[in-house]
């Protein structure tokens, strides 16, 4: 949510910052903005629109100079998104340039206060009065501005602090903020993906901490200002990786890269045909303690902790939930010590999620975090971590990152199954020989059906679309529905099967969408039935199905096909069919599929 970078060199800032927010602007993009200095003045340039408006009124930079700066690319919270409210904001003597991330809870409290005090304001936003607090506590030196004014602010915010005489700052609070350390130059980032291209030795803030940087030097401080010594850390993906490597769009790269992902994040953790965990050692005492999991998360996150309480319950015989996180966190839940809580989070750093986390750990539940992005703060705060090496996911709409974090799910439910004594060698065995097999899977869901532009391109004018399905089918339907309704805008609802006929099938009528997921074989007959009850009332059925299953083409109208996996495994490979199709709908209606309306990647803010 908002992309913030700053730079300090000997070569001119403004192309190596709007370059940066171009591999940010996945976390918004309703207005983008930078500001430079040599020293003396500040300049800046912010517009309304996407990264490309600043790159031409700009001419990619080269109209600003200066060799320190910083940059934003913005997601609104505060003002509407024009370019007034466009980051940076100046004070008003023109010192300082600040950009923002996050929000500033109590800005209309100390915008009451600057107002007071003569500060006139030029925005809408709550960032622009850090920018006057640090004019107020100004007293000739910028750091002790930037501590005072830090000690005003409630809320969640990184920020980055130009000043006109050349100084530069970062400051991180429950937002991510990333150091970048070049070779006779610096930079800070919200997200590697803008410093990999410079750098790979990166320092990750922790919240509270600030840092000065200059062209030679990166000084981390704490709260009172006293510098801190912080490990360095290598990123370990390559420029590549964040790039469109001559797709059109990030989702379908990311779509393809599915297998490999899998892949990458399971094989790891198969030794000798066992699976272990890096970061995730209960004791047999500890293990037999829990009696219930909850799983929470924001969005597909929180359907693939769907499809993995189906998969935990039936394998490991414990009650588990998903919650969440912006309910569970507000809820006053009951947890004690026996909870083992299931944090979910590509990003590592929703504000929701680490919210509802927070509040179950001082309940007294241990946190497994289940996350992408190494160094995040949900990564840091929990009692385990296993990581989904998905790699960057830049496309808001999340594809890898969901089937990912469904391997991981499956993973550790055989795992806990085996532990727990639940599970048969025999079954364990081919559990873990299916998992290999995976990747090979995905790669067949995505060959069977190649030709769904045709299917999407029949379906795209439709604007309600009804996803049904029963078991693993109704939490992949979740999914389905989700990624439709992002990034094509059109109106999809997930149902049970079951649950249709007790209201929502009032809604179905003559030419109504129907996609039916029928790959969960136990149910496969009930889920006919549902289908014919839909068809009766003259909807059309496009219906998900395992391959080979003949049943399916004397009902649907029209089938997707997938490979036919381990059971506990399929969502997985039904997912990827209702990914491109989601992509090939909106691709027909001309939407702007990496860049949705209203959306933006990593929601840090509540
Ligand atoms: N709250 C700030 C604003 O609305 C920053 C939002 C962001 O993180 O992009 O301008």
């Amino acid at each position: 949510m908002c992309g913030i970078v700053g730079f300090t060199g000997t070569r001119e800032a403004a192309p190596v910052l709007i370059d940066g927010l171009r591999r940010l602007e996945y976390r918004g993009y309703d207005s983008a903005g930078v500001a430079v200095s040599d020293g003396g003045t500040v300049n800046m340039a912010k517009v309304k629109g996407y990264v490309k408006n600043l790159s031409e009124i700009t001419h990619d930079g080269a109209d600003l100079k200066g060799r320190i700066g910083i940059g934003h690319t913005r997601w609104a919270t505060h003002g509407a998104p024009n370019d007034v409210n466009a980051h940076p904001h100046l004070s008003s003597d023109g010192r300082f340039a600040v950009v923002h991330n996050g929000i500033i809870e109590n800005y209309a409290l100390l915008r009451q206060e600057l107002t007071g005090r003569g500060y006139k304001f030029a925005s809408d936003t709550d960032t622009e009065v850090v920018a006057h607090l640090l004019e107020l506590y100004y007293d000739g030196d910028a750091k002790r501005a930037v501590m005072r004014t830090a000690a005003r602010l409630e809320g969640s915010y990184s920020l980055g602090v130009l000043c006109s005489d050349g100084r530069l700052f970062a400051m991180r609070e429950q937002s991510p903020l990333i150091l970048g350390l070049g070779v006779g130059e610096n930079y800070f980032a919200s997200d590697v993906a803008a410093l990999v291209p410079h750098t790979k030795n990166v320092i990750y803030l922790d919240d509270g901490e600030f840092a000065e940087l200059t062209p030679d030097s990166v000084t981390v401080y704490d709260v009172l200002g006293r510098a801190v010594e912080k490990p360095v850390s290598r990123v370990t993906w390559d420029v590549e990786a964040a790039e469109k490597g001559g797709y059109e769009h990030f989702m379908l790269k990311e779509i393809m890269e599915q297998p490999a992902c899998f892949k990458a994040t399971v094989e790891p953790r198969i030794k000798d045909g066992r699976i272990v965990f890096e970061n995730f050692d209960l004791t047999d005492e500890e293990l037999h303690g829990i009696n219930r999991v909850i799983i929470t998360a924001c969005g597909s996150a929180s359907y693939a902790g769907q499809v993995g309480r189906y998969i935990m319950e039936e394998l490991c015989r414990i009650p588990v939930s998903v919650e969440l996180a912006s309910e569970l966190r507000y809820r006053n839940p009951i947890i004690d010590k026996h909870t083992m809580l299931i944090v979910i989070s590509q990003s590592g750093e929703t504000a929701d999620t680490i919210a509802a986390m927070r509040e179950c750990k001082a309940r007294g539940a241990r946190v497994l975090a289940i996350v992408n992005v190494v160094g995040s703060t949900i990564a840091k705060l929990a009692d385990h971590v296993i990581y989904t090496w998905a790699g960057p996911e830049i496309a808001v709409a999340t594809t890898k990152g969901y089937t990912t974090q469904v391997a991981v799910l499956d993973m550790l439910a055989i795992y806990l199954a085996d532990r727990l004594g639940l599970m048969e060698k025999e079954r364990y065995d081919r559990l873990v020989d299916a998992l290999h097999a995976m990747p090979g899977q995905i790669q067949r869901a995505i060959d069977l059906n190649r030709n769904i532009g045709r299917l999407a391109k029949k379906f795209c004018r439709h604007n309600a679309i009804y996803f049904i399905g029963r078991n693993l089918d109704y939490a992949v339907c979740m999914e389905g529905a989700l990624k439709l309704k992002e990034i094509s805008y059109i109106f999809a609802e997930a149902y049970a099967a079951g649950e249709l006929k007790h209201g929502t099938i009032a809604l179905v009528e003559e030419g109504s969408l129907v996609i039916a997921l029928a790959c969960y074989e136990p149910l496969f007959d009930k889920t006919m039935s549902n289908i014919e009850e839909v068809k009766a009332r003259g909807a059309e059925v496009l219906a998900v199905a395992l391959e080979g299953s003949r049943k399916i083409l004397s009902k649907a109208d029209d089938v997707i096909f997938v490979p036919r996996t381990e059971p506990v495994f399929n969502p997985i490979a039904q997912v990827v069919p209702l990914q491109l199709f989601a992509y090939y709908v909106a691709r027909e209606r001309g939407c702007d599929i990496d860049k949705p309306k209203n959306l933006a990647k990593s929601v840090t803010v509540e």
